[in-house]
């Protein structure tokens, strides 16, 4: 891994205008806050993927539009990124599936962006949680601000 320190809002700037072109073309909404002076200890490039995964999943949940929400703070020494949409959500029993490697419910899809988000999360000390009630689903992740001293 490389590690660096780098600005949260940095990277998302990187992301966003994607995120928002293929948005809008999909007749999805997007609505990001980004908290701005979030320095994180962490692989930029790992964290770039994680976020494109977690996006792309959103959008493509949402093919007859809907709204995108993408949310990241610091709360207690940790960073908070949360992807939530308006898809169909996603049924409880399958929380822990959707993070196995070649488990997909699309037809060309590869099953692996999820088990590499959840790869990448464990990599650095940090969680990621899956909620959805019956209509829409978020995706949290935390993430220790520094890397963990060993
Ligand atoms: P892929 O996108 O190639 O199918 P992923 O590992 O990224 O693989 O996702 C695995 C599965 O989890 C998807 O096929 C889908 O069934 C489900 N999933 C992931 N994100 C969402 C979401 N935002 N809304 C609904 N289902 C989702
Ligand atoms: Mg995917």
């Amino acid at each position: 891994m490389e590690w660096s320190t780098f600005d949260l809002q940095g990277l998302f700037s990187e992301i966003l205008p994607w995120a928002e072109a293929v948005a809008d073309d999909a007749g999805i909404q997007a609505e990001c806050r980004i908290a701005d002076g979030v320095a994180l200890q962490a692989d930029r490039n790992m964290i770039r993927q994680l976020l494109l995964h977690l996006v792309k999943n959103a959008i493509e949940a949402m093919d007859k539009g809907g709204k995108l929400r993408i949310d990241a703070r610091e709360i207690d020494g940790r960073v908070e990124i949360e992807v939530a949409d308006t898809g169909p959500g996603i049924p409880y029993y399958l929380f822990d599936r959707i993070f196995d490697v070649f488990y997909t419910t699309k037809e060309k899809g590869t099953g692996l962006g999820l088990a590499i988000c959840q790869r990448i999360v464990a990599d650095h000390g940090g969680q990621i949680r899956v909620s959805s009630k019956g209509f829409g689903t978020t995706f949290t992740v935390s993430l220790p601000l520094k890397r963990a001293s060993s």
